[in-house]
């Protein structure tokens, strides 16, 4: 359980979601007890945001962190790349306000890390493991966390759409599972509100390339789903990354329903304010716990959710 970082920086370029911008991103490896840094390049020079609970100053679409002098959004999928791959300290630098949205999903921040390679630092991983169990719930929507060795999620959506219906998952994370169950779901929206954002300057860089979309039937994406339950898979991908913001990364199992962006930093806010009653920070010398999930049903790439 020692900290790592990459061994080498990689980059890559792409649109931003809401600007419809170009961006560069460059990941450099960084020392022990940086944790992930994000150095912006702004109109009066680089600018650094450290994520925090408190600092996500943004969820519509997409969560966003920032300071008085510096903002970035859409840090969800490469956070959780982050955590899935266990990459502790990283240095990202951004050319832009946003991380590139690229296909959606975390598979090319996968890609690019193990690329990279990973570096195993001298000094050990210190975890916040959710140490008393709490619900937290507002609205419909609810966090059930619990003691575990691990990070473990079970998430249950609903969405009143034929093709969508009730799905639920349940998701212990390595970096293996990570990769092939989560990294690849990609974000996923409804043509109404699409046209509505559009319309009003919003969501510019969104299109079929980078979001599954859905009209009153079905999907619009020529080439369907990746995974027949790919929407609670996605909203697994967005739970790692939006509680990927506090000092530590967490460890629970966590059974989530109906979430989103603004009720997940509200959590994680929540269990932060009052750390001394929910969190333990431990260092941990044994491995995680060994997956106690199902096997997920596999479907080849492609196949639709109805199918
Ligand atoms: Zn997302």
């Amino acid at each position: 359980m020692k900290q790592t970082t990459l061994r080498k920086e990689v980059r890559c370029s792409g649109v931003g979601l809401h600007s419809g911008q170009k961006v560069e991103m460059v990941l450099k490896p960084a020392p022990a007890d940086t944790g992930v840094i994000f150095s912006l390049l702004t109109k009066s020079g680089r600018q650094v945001v450290v994520p925090e609970p408190g600092r996500v100053v943004g969820t519509g679409l997409a969560t966003t962190l920032g300071t008085e002098r510096a903002k970035v959004s859409t840090v969800e999928h490469l956070l959780a790349a982050l955590v899935g791959l266990e990459i502790d300290n990283v240095l990202v630098e951004v050319d832009g306000e946003e991380i590139p949205i690229l296909d959606g999903s975390a598979s090319v921040y996968v890609y690019l890390i193990n690329s990279a390679g990973i570096r195993v630092l001298d000094r050990p991983r210190e975890i916040a493991r959710i140490k008393r169990s709490l619900v937290f719930e507002q609205e419909g929507k609810r966090v059930v966390a619990k003691p575990y060795n691990g990070l473990k999620i079970d998430y249950r959506i609903s969405f009143p759409h034929p093709q969508i219906g009730t799905q639920n998952f349940c998701f212990e994370s390595t970096p293996l599972t990570f990769s092939h169950r989560i990294a690849r779901a990609r974000t996923f929206g409804f043509m109404k509100d699409v046209e509505w954002l559009q319309k009003n300057g919003l969501a510019l860089g969104g299109s079929l390339e980078n979001a599954v979309v859905f009209d009153d039937y079905g999907v619009v994406n020529p080439e369907g789903l990746r995974f027949a339950d790919e929407m609670v898979r996605h909203k697994i991908l967005d739970f790692m990354g939006d509680i990927a913001v506090g000092s530590h990364r967490l460890w629970g199992h966590f059974e989530v329903s109906c979430s989103g962006h603004d009720f997940n930093n509200k959590f994680m806010r929540y269990i932060f304010d009052n750390q001394s009653e929910y969190l333990d920070f431990v260092a941990l010398e044994e491995p995680a716990s060994v997956s106690s999930c199902p096997d997920p049903v596999l479907l080849p790439a492609g196949v639709p959710a109805w199918a």
